[in-house]
């Protein structure tokens, strides 16, 4: 079950404050408080959603699109579609996944090396 207090919630609501990237009524991204690369951005939807899965099972499409659009707008102004960029969406136990709002990692501005 979705927790109302989780982090990303709390960022949402203003309760916490965090470096803007981009936001809108239905979107948010915000830099990484610890980043793991020279670019290290969070995107997350507003809806009360813990992982991938959930977004993509209980959002219509249009939401699911609108979230993608804006990642990939993000991705354009910071110049990672011509120098390349990895997206990571960690989902449960195994993926480590630390804050329990969907959300994903957009990494760039430097060469990520290979995955482990
Ligand atoms: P996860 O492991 O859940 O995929 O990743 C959570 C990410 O959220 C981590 O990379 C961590 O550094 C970041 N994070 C945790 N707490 C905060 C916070 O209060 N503000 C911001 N901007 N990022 C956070």
């Amino acid at each position: 079950m979705y927790d109302d207090n989780n982090i990303f919630a709390k960022i949402i609501r203003k309760e916490i404050p965090c470096k803007l990237v981009y936001e809108d009524e239905k979107v948010l991204f915000f830099n990484d408080i610890n980043p793991k690369a020279t670019i290290h951005i969070l995107g997350v939807p507003k809806n009360s959603v813990i992982n991938l899965r959930e977004f993509i099972t209980n959002s219509d499409k249009d939401t699911v699109k609108y979230f993608f659009d804006k990642t990939l707008e993000v991705i354009r102004n910071f110049g990672l579609d011509k120098a390349g960029y990895r997206l990571i969406t960690n989902d449960g136990k195994n993926g480590n996944q630390e804050i329990p709002h969907f959300h994903i990692h957009i990494l760039g501005g430097e060469n990520l090396g290979g995955l482990r």
